[in-house]
């Protein structure tokens, strides 16, 4: 298989930032990406629908698109089915595949963009669900031996936007498909007051339909479309304090929006932080943090990466300043 050289990543992250890849290939099944491996020059990085990048330059080495198609029902019984879909397969196609085949639990997922293969990385979630509650196994191949492996719900160690992928085994493993298990019996969850709201204000009951389009309707109006303004969702994680620091916080900071996280930890809300350090609307050449919704990061057209880059490193060490907190960027910083 021939690798491409010098290819243009542009169109190839949602932030649109123009890096290139020194070497470039595309793989639609495990024998064509093990093909790869044994010829790419090293180091690898491995891309899905570029939507938690951040391209601060050229990639050295080889970038090695995941394409691997196909959704399968494995198995199934009357309370549920077991499903294997492929590593390239955009997540939202996978969500209204499962909504159009009435098998529940990702609904609340609608919209999220990226590839099944990346989904596992960072445990996505939104709404109140995460993907770990539906994840059965994955099937990965390994980078050096290139021998496939199969890691349970488990041996993931999902967390909060976190994955064993992201830590102990970062960069070692390429996830070609994950196995998920559908609930063919209704279980929404709309604990999420603004999918509660949104069903009332469309006079809907709760559907795995009506719940999909009322994720749908609050990201779009929420969120920035990659396709209009460049951007790669929350660029930062939502930090976990002390329950300590944050009641000293709130004796401050009266306002400050926070939720409890297990015993003594309290989650809080990064994009209330960062509003209220100043930096909501901010633009500085092209690199900017969305008017709306101050946890994205935004490219209005020109940005590089390394612009991107300064602001969010600009907004942590404010935010370190102001409340004592470190931000930890969600996005992967190439
Ligand atoms: C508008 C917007 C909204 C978003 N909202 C959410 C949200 O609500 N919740 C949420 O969790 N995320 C959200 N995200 C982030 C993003 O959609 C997810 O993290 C998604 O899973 C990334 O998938 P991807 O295929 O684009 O990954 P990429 O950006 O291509 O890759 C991300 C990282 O994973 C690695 N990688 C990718 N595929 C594989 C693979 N098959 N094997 C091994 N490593 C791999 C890459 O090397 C990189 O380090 C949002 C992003 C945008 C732009």
């Amino acid at each position: 298989m021939a690798l491409e050289h010098n290819y243009p990543l542009q169109t190839l992250n949602t932030f649109g930032l123009s890096a290139q890849a020194e070497h470039f290939a595309r793989f639609q099944s495990i024998e064509e990406l093990q093909n790869l491996l044994a010829q790419a020059e090293r180091p690898l990085m491995i891309l899905g629908g570029g939507s938690n990048i951040l391209l601060t330059q050229d990639v050295k080495g080889s970038v090695l698109k995941n394409e691997i198609g196909g959704i399968h029902i494995i198995e199934e019984d009357d309370q549920s089915a077991l499903v294997k879909v492929g590593g390239g397969v955009v997540w939202h196609d996978f969500v209204m595949w499962s909504i159009n085949k009435q098998l529940g639990g990702i609904e609340n997922l609608s919209l999220i963009p990226g590839s099944v293969g990346a989904a596992p990385m960072q445990n996505i979630g939104a709404y109140g669900s995460e993907i770990k509650s539906v994840f059965e196994e994955l099937e990965a191949v390994h980078i050096d031996s290139r021998e496939v492996k199969i890691f349970n719900n488990e041996d993931c160690q999902f967390g909060y936007r976190y994955s064993i992928f992201k830590g102990e085994l970062k960069g070692q493993f390429v996830i070609c498909s994950v196995s998920f298990r559908l609930s063919k019996i209704p279980q929404f969850n709309t604990s999420y007051g603004a999918i509660e709201d949104e069903l009332k204000a469309m006079g809907a009951t709760a559907s795995l339909e009506s719940i999909s389009q009322a994720v749908i309707a609050i990201r779009q109006r929420k969120l920035p479309n990659p396709k209009d303004i460049g951007n790669s969702g929350s660029f930062f994680k939502n930090p976990t304090i002390s329950n300590a620091q944050f009641e000293s916080l709130k004796s401050q900071f009266p306002n400050i929006v926070g939720y409890p996280n297990g015993q003594d930890k309290t989650k809080v809300a990064a994009g209330w932080l960062i509003e209220q350090a100043g930096w909501k609307g901010y633009t500085h050449q092209d690199a900017g943090v969305h008017k709306n919704q101050a946890l994205v990061l935004v490219n209005y057209g020109q940005a590089k990466g390394q612009d991107i880059l300064k602001l969010s490193q600009d907004i942590q060490a404010s935010i370190q300043q102001k409340f004592g907190i470190a931000l930890e960027a969600e996005v992967n910083i190439i």
